[in-house]
């Protein structure tokens, strides 16, 4: 009988503002939420748009690799229609928590929900920016089908691309400012350009949540503005967002909400709460002194 069982520790969740207590590490933790593993398609995941309410929610989750913890005991809730940036330094687990919420990575113990089931659910409403770094660019693949491939979750079972599907691509593309390019090689383009195209090919997916991995890596301010405009637009629709970064210079622009997160949650919450020279410190280490044009919400 499958059951799952509760972890014998207190998931609190962070409180918006507060900086969590140094983890416990002298537990070993082998708990695990049984219905997290083996997606045996056992779910029945509803398609209706979101509701208000909460669209991510991690309650003690604890992940890795070859029984090394990534992420230890993370909880943090995410409401529809937020834009959370995720920060840290590198090797923090990131992209790991990104991974989990995609159901791309099974997590050891804590639970998982997106739209209130485990991940991962109806695949078309999650759309997922990975960081230019782990694209294979020797795939001979043009811009526009990269991101027509954006469509293909829509379509059913050897369905072709519609007209209306290519429209929509070449809409987004023209969002992204990419239209010049649709017929370019994607492994031509510059940093910022493939990093477009890739938002370009979530959006046509018309995901309710958007996951991106360090979206402004080694992109210019110019590509950096245009896709964090092209983003909030997609939220003041109802998109949900959350974006990995370690530039500290975004969040106080873009984010409604921080979470700080060093391999456990540092704080969550607002960055007018969240953002001063003790969270950095606790996530960057100490080294971290200067908080950039700090906590005033600076002009778009
Ligand atoms: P971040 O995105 O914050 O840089 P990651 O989640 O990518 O952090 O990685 C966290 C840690 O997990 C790092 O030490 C990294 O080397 C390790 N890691 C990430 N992916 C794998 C993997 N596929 N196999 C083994 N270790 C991994």
């Amino acid at each position: 009988m499958s059951e799952t069982i509760e972890h014998q520790h207190d998931h609190t969740h962070v409180e918006p503002g507060k900086v969590g207590e140094p983890a416990d590490h002298s537990h070993a933790v082998t708990t695990v939420a049984p219905h997290l593993h083996g997606h045996g398609g056992h779910q029945a995941f509803h398609i209706a748009r979101p509701q208000p309410g909460i669209a991510v929610d991690l309650k003690g989750v604890c992940a890795g690799y070859f029984g090394r913890d990534v992420l230890d005991e993370v909880s943090f809730s995410v409401h529809t229609g937020e834009f959370v940036g995720v920060i840290g330094p590198n090797g923090s687990g990131k992209t790991t928590l990104l991974n989990v919420i995609a159901g791309l990575h099974d997590p050891q113990c804590g639970s998982v929900t997106v739209f209130g089931s485990p991940p991962p659910p109806d695949r078309r409403r999650i759309g997922y920016v990975p960081q230019i770094e782990s694209v294979n660019w020797a795939f001979p693949v043009t811009v526009f089908d990269v991101v027509l491939m954006g469509r293909y979750g829509r379509l059913g079972l050897f369905k072709r691309p519609s007209d209306e599907d290519r429209a929509l691509a070449m809409k987004a593309l023209n969002e992204v400012g990419m239209t010049a390019q649709a017929d370019s090689q994607i492994g031509q383009l510059s940093g910022g350009q493939q990093q477009r195209v890739f938002v370009a090919r979530a959006l046509v997916q018309e995901p309710d949540l958007m996951l991106l991995d360090e979206p402004i890596a080694g992109v210019d301010a110019t590509s950096q503005h245009a896709i964090f405009t092209l983003l909030e637009e997609r939220q003041r629709r109802g998109m949900t967002i959350i974006a990995t970064t370690h530039d500290l210079s975004c969040v106080a622009t873009w984010f409604d909400k921080v979470l700080y997160l060093n391999h456990r949650v540092i704080a969550y919450g607002t960055p007018e709460e969240t953002l001063n020279d003790e969270t950095l410190s606790a996530t960057f280490g100490s080294h971290v002194l200067v908080i950039p044009e700090a906590h005033q919400h600076s002009a778009r």
